[in-house]
């Protein structure tokens, strides 16, 4: 499930690209709130 940024809207498309980020920061803004994005097409990980 992709991540939207609070300030700045950058999207951030997984939890992957989250571990690159110290403390789970925006890598544009630096900004620590996220909102869920909701895809139109609803799809399964398999964790
Ligand atoms: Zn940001």
């Amino acid at each position: 499930m992709p991540y939207r940024c609070g300030r700045c809207s950058y999207i951030i498309g997984s939890m992957k690209d989250f571990e690159a980020v110290p403390g789970m920061r925006c890598p544009m803004c630096g900004y620590r709130v996220f909102y869920k994005v909701r895809s139109p097409i609803v799809k399964r990980i398999k964790l």
